[in-house]
């Protein structure tokens, strides 16, 4: 027997009992009479004590001894401490070690093993497994472990099935490139990782299954912006026999059920905006409702004034940023060279500064009265206190730079609050989406997406404002979540994918599988798919999911602790039937 208890839960009410402990040495007290030494294990620390005077000689020259991260077993008396150390469960104990076994030894660790570390980041994660040895790593794996068992508590307890889908696929069209693998017994043939379980749940409904639900890796080889992984997990759901209003209710139910046994906090209020709404108001579709400053259009108070930059522009949009009137010329300096950074790449920003007295002084005042400022104060909302910024241009990408400016500032001003929890459903997303690259429309969501009935007949006339009944739940200003309820008939299908280009024997070779089932008695259905790295970094109060992931890859894609990608040998090569060409 290794342990008789943790080195988490000992106490003084077991003063007096002679425990077994394992675990790691985290810390070496050595004043020659005495050696006292942190012992570790996931469940917390313990204290032991080697004493001169209570010790054999043999025993104390072996404490001596002890490194950083042995791994040791100790068997002793519990014993009050001297000193105690309010700040941790074992505080008030210690272990008297009469008998010592060490394990293992170790080599001194490359960075320090505690709350706190020395190591920075590139060797935290070449040395990935001691990293997991501290407690703020430690404590995010346990926290992932929990939303994922209520995940599946929730999902179960609503008729759920858990059903695994296979990683060794055809590529399925969620928007980026595919990772594929080579088959060693079908020359020249590859399999494509998937970039969700798709097509596959969508099957299971064929196949009767109507709730389905997996907790699932997905790949998608994409270039990675900052806090993306190229393997991901997502709670991936669909139901079958349901509309959009079944779906939302059903998964407004999961986040309200995480929110209250995860954080402790009962939301009640999921507030919906359409995508139209949200683009106009926030200029972004995963707005944070947490804080104001929505946009408001200041074409009918700004243009045609004289100030010939704006009467060009499509749209000319501010917003009110509060308490920010006290600016000095300095700081908005700094937000102008902010927004004209190559990243946001804006014109400049026009600022109106809503004094305390009341009085207006704005960058612009040559061309804009104050009755025509105070116009503008009333569409932004400002108050006295405020500071309003304006921006110009071509509408799409106004908005985008807004957006940036409004949780740029939201991010300054410390509105964005990581305890206040603030979900909202986007609704009515486009179906389509124009692509500058291929001059085409690319689906919006992924293929499968019906469009609204009503809009069907825009089709024809203007694929760009058909609606699709897709929707996204956005939590804290992230998209958390998005699904669609789905095309169910082959006929609807085939239409939709030669509106996305494809010719018959293109949608038949990739997709003919899909087409053929829904020959079977498809029934209606539709799901959703959460990311459930970035759920549980909202729940657990961060923005980087790296942290919740126990082996993550850095920006490049690569597992600096095993090194991977790596290249393969010839005889491998050979059996794959492949040649690199570099
Ligand atoms: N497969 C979709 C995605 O990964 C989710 C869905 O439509 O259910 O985004």
């Amino acid at each position: 027997m290794y342990r008789s208890h943790t080195c988490g839960e000992i106490s003084l009410k077991d003063k007096g009992q002679e425990v077994q402990l394992s675990g790691w040495v985290q810390k070496i007290r050595n004043k020659g009479f005495m050696v006292w030494v942190d012992l570790r294990d996931r469940y917390g620390i313990t204290q032991l004590i080697f004493d001169e005077e209570r010790s054999s000689t043999d025993l104390m020259e072996r404490a001596g001894k002890l490194g950083r991260e042995f791994v040791i077993q100790v068997t002793g008396e519990v014993i009050e401490r001297e000193s105690k150390n309010p700040n941790i469960p074992t505080g008030e104990i210690e272990i008297l070690v009469s008998q010592l076994e060490i394990l293992n030894t170790s080599r001194t660790p490359p960075f320090t093993i505690e709350e706190e570390t020395d190591g920075g980041e590139d060797l935290r994660m070449k040395y990935r497994y001691l990293d997991i040895r501290r407690n703020p790593v430690k404590n995010k794996l346990v926290f992932r472990h929990k939303v994922g068992m209520q995940v599946r508590n929730y999902l179960s307890q609503a008729s759920f099935i858990e059903v695994e889908t296979p990683y060794l696929i055809k590529s399925t069209p969620e928007g980026a490139r595919d990772f594929v693998v080579p088959s060693r017994m079908n020359e020249g043939q590859f399999y494509a990782l998937p970039q969700s379980p798709q097509t596959f749940k969508q099957l299971l409904m064929v196949g009767g299954m109507d709730k389905y639900f997996q907790i699932v890796k997905c790949f998608r080889d994409e270039d990675l912006r900052a806090d993306r992984q190229p393997e991901f997990t997502q709670i991936d759901c669909e139901m079958a026999f349901v509309e959009q209003e079944d779906i939302l209710n059903i998964f407004e139910g999961l986040t309200r059920h995480l929110l209250k046994e995860i954080n402790g906090v009962d939301i009640s209020d999921f507030p919906r905006m359409t995508y139209a709404e949200a683009m106009e108001k926030y200029g972004n579709d995963k707005p944070d409702i947490r804080f104001g400053m929505e946009f408001a259009n200041l074409n009918e108070q700004a243009k045609n004034k004289g100030f010939n930059v704006f009467d060009q522009q499509e749209l000319v949009v501010g917003i009110a940023v509060p308490g920010a009137a006290s600016y000095t010329r300095k700081e908005i300096d700094k937000l102008i060279e902010w927004v004209k950074r190559p990243q946001i790449g804006a014109n400049g920003l026009v600022w109106v500064k809503f004094n305390q007295d009341g009085s207006l002084k704005s960058s612009v005042d040559k061309f804009y009265s104050s009755e025509d400022l105070q116009g503008w104060a009333k569409e932004t909302g400002a108050k006295a206190g405020d500071l309003i910024l304006v921006m110009a241009g071509d509408k799409d990408k106004t908005r985008t730079q807004l957006s940036a400016l409004r949780m740029h500032l939201g991010n300054e001003l410390g509105l964005r609050n990581p305890e206040e929890f603030a979900p909202l459903w986007v609704l009515d997303f486009p179906l389509l989406e124009w692509d500058e690259e291929t001059q085409r429309y690319h689906a919006m969501h992924h293929p499968f997406t019906s469009p609204k009935k009503e809009d069907i007949p825009l089709l024809e006339t203007n694929p760009g404002e058909v609606r699709a009944n897709a929707y996204d739940l956005v939590l804290n200003g992230n998209e958390i979540g998005g699904g669609s309820i789905r095309i169910h008939d082959k006929k609807t299908q085939s239409k939709m994918f030669d509106y996305l280009g494809f010719t018959e024997e293109e949608a038949k070779e990739q997709f003919g599988f899909l087409m053929e089932a829904f020959q079977y008695g498809a029934p209606p259905h539709g799901g959703i798919a959460f990311g459930f790295d970035r759920l549980v970094a909202i729940l657990g109060g961060q923005e980087t999911i790296r942290d919740f992931i126990a082996f993550p890859k850095n920006n490049a894609g690569r597992d600096v602790m095993i090194d991977a990608p790596a290249k393969l040998d010839e005889d491998q090569l050979n059996e794959l039937h492949l040649q690199v060409k570099l």
